[in-house]
């Protein structure tokens, strides 16, 4: 049995750099980038899998070791171009969210404003994998992009999705597999970021998405029972879609990103707590947060919705994000 992470984690790599099996060629494209490739496609197109980009999110890295020990092992089969990260190495042998940085902030660009560190290299060195894996498409056909996240707070809905600002109109087939992979809201950014995702979906015109399916335990001690849905989803995308989970009873909610709540001193005050559930609903003219005597309350009639919200970030960072539902 090949376990690719414990080799990643221990310096005592578990295959070769490069190699192939009666199904498939495999190539390290650096230190946790495995490319697989298999002998006869059974479908055009390129899949990324992501975890590991925050060290401590361990569940989703779990899986995708996992599958990694299936293809390799022949028990889950190969239907397209696929290329495996685990995003953070160092972070994840650090058992830590990240060393210096975080590096889902640090993508397209936004590492610039930066001094170099661990997490700025990580990230460039990505973009280049991701970007070659592409190019190497010969067909240049669909991309997808699956960023695997846990969450830090606790969630009204513990399993959704963030998709990235895109110029392309929706891809109803990207968006009904989320839905079949569990999970139970998709947010709609309007604006552009620095995440993988976002790096994705721009520079390669991949379906992209970051997955957070559920609240980050330590290594060993996570449910992976909770991520079945996720894991199934996943294996079947692998193979083809030959055994994707059914469409949910409930399909997933959609949220549109109104604003950013953004703090820019110290008189900055966050109306809710460290606690507050991501999801929370606000009535309308509900004061959000206040700093130099100007409040931002909700606008939308329906009312908003928060994500992500923290007090405590630098200035000139996101103290949270405010939702409308899509009805
Ligand atoms: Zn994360």
């Amino acid at each position: 049995m090949t376990d690719y992470l414990q080799g990643m984690l221990t310096g005592q790599p578990a295959l070769p750099p490069q190699g192939e099996n009666a199904v498939l060629f495999w190539r390290e494209k650096g230190e946790g980038i495995l490319e697989l490739i298999p002998r006869t496609p059974r479908q055009p197109g390129s899949l990324i899998i992501s975890a590991g980009i925050h060290g401590n999110e361990t569940a989703p890295i779990e899986i995708l070791n996992q599958l990694v020990t299936e293809i390799l092992g022949g028990e889950c089969v190969v239907a397209q171009r696929l290329l495996v990260i685990f995003g953070n190495p160092a972070a994840i042998r650090q058992g830590v969210r990240f060393v210096d940085y975080d590096m889902n902030r640090l993508f397209s660009g936004y590492r610039d404003k930066l001094p170099p560190c661990d997490e700025s290299q990580r990230a460039a060195q990505l973009e280049q994998a991701v970007s070659e894996f592409r190019g190497q498409d010969p067909a240049q056909s669909v991309c997808w992009h699956l960023d695997l996240h846990t969450a830090i707070r606790g969630s009204l809905y513990p399993k959704f999705g963030l998709l990235p600002a895109s110029p392309r109109p929706r891809n109803a087939s990207f968006i009904d597999w989320l839905g079949r992979a569990g999970l139970e809201a998709l947010v709609f950014h309007q604006a552009p970021g620095g995440t993988f995702s976002h790096f994705t979906c721009h520079t390669l015109a991949a379906e992209s998405c970051t997955l957070e399916l559920g609240k980050a335990l330590p290594f060993g001690c996570n449910a992976l029972a909770d991520f079945d849905c996720a894991r199934q989803a996943l294996r079947a995308r692998i193979g083809g879609d030959t055994e994707t989970p059914a469409t949910p009873d409930t399909p997933p909610r959609h949220f549109r990103v109104v604003r950013q709540l953004t703090r820019t001193g110290a008189d900055f005050h966050l109306h809710m707590s460290d606690t507050t559930p991501n999801f929370t609903w606000f009535p309308p003219g509900t004061i959000l947060s206040e700093e130099g005597g100007r409040s931002e309350r909700v606008l939308h009639p329906e009312g908003e919705r928060v994500l992500f919200p923290n007090p405590r970030v630098a200035y000139g960072q996101r103290a949270g994000l405010m939702l409308e539902e899509e009805l």
